[in-house]
């Protein structure tokens, strides 16, 4: 039988748990005689009953596996936790909220069973806010210009991976993550099933604007020097232009002395203007610095305190 792990990071939902829970159930008992399916929760450092409930589920049911973090380190990290914890020949990465509808992981299942060794779920539409769509639609836009490698329009975290996919995942130990990016960067033979993305059952997005900036900004700066680049070549087109400037000035200072003083505008203009664009660039490089630094102390990517699983392989710390 094969073997199929289900990971879920769990940041405050314990009013979807219950639900989601029921609902993979349902989903997958007609599978059951096929697959043998586990769950691997990560408890992202949850403030509300999400933890307790998790360790009730977890005592009642040998395929489940709950990480509880030491305190919240973020979806992506939840996720790599889950991921560094698979064993299964196969694991599907889905939302707790129920935005990643269970039924969709039939199909992934299939485009598995089909050959491909990714199938990341690609949305056809989705039910949020006007904002959240808004945005959405330009973080995936902006990526595409910016990002050095194919990452798919549209799609999310929710997909299921070969266990070769895995293994290489969890090679990856850069602290600044953007998991799609990864996998899209690890290759293999990769596959799109279509789907609307729901509603989120209970509470709402742990998404807020800043931590979505801070995303693209993670997902760029690990995918592309392009804004670099841009520097550079901004750097250069100034240069030009200014050397222009000089031959101006100059020509003026020698051919026409007597009307060098005016130019005044000129001068403000440009010394504003150069001021603005090398503030802005000093800018840019201290966020690929920072991000340097962060990669050079080697801090452990999350802190677990206790792993419930009744798994012979892991161990109660
Ligand atoms: N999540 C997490 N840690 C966080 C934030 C979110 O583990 O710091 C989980 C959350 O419980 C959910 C998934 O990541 O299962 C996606 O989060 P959310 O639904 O808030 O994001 P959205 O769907 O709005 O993009
Ligand atoms: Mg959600």
């Amino acid at each position: 039988m094969k073997q199929i792990d289900i990971i879920i990071p769990v940041y405050n939902e314990e009013g979807n748990l219950e639900r989601l829970i029921k609902t993979l159930k349902e989903t997958f008992s007609p599978l059951q005689n096929k697959y043998a399916f586990s769950y691997i929760f990560i408890n992202d450092g949850s403030k509300d009953k999400s933890a307790d409930m998790l360790d009730e589920f977890q005592k009642n049911d040998d395929s489940f596996t709950v990480i509880h973090f030491s305190r919240n380190f973020g979806h992506q990290i939840a996720i790599t936790a889950g991921i560094d914890m698979s064993t299964a020949d196969a694991a599907i990465i889905m939302d707790a909220d129920m935005q990643d509808p269970p039924s969709v992981c039939i199909d992934l299942i299939k485009e598995w069973e089909a050959g491909y060794e990714v199938v990341y779920a690609q949305r056809k539409t989705r039910k949020d806010t006007p904002f959240k769509k808004w945005t959405a639609f330009l973080f995936y836009r902006l990526l595409a210009i910016f990002a050095n490698i194919h990452i798919p329009k549209d799609t999310g975290d929710f997909r299921l991976m070969d266990r070769k996919v895995v293994k290489a995942l969890q090679q990856f130990r850069e602290s600044n993550r953007f998991m799609r990016g990864l996998v899209s960067y690890v290759g293999f033979k990769q596959t799109a099933v279509q789907f609307d993305r729901d509603e989120r059952f209970s509470g709402k997005t742990h998404y807020p604007l800043a931590k979505m900036l801070s995303l693209a900004l993670d997902a760029i700066t690990s995918f592309s020097a392009v804004p670099l680049q841009l520097i550079a070549q901004f750097g250069w087109f100034t240069t030009l232009i200014s050397s222009l400037g000089i031959l101006y000035a100059l020509v003026l200072r020698i051919f026409f002395p007597d009307i060098t003083v005016s130019g005044w505008t000129t001068l403000l203009f440009s010394v504003l203007f150069i001021g603005g664009v090398q503030l802005t660039m000093l800018g840019v490089l201290g966020i690929y610095i920072g991000r340097i630094y962060k990669e050079v102390q080697h801090r452990p990517l999350y802190i677990v305190s206790a792993v419930r699983s009744n798994k012979s392989n892991a161990q109660d710390k």
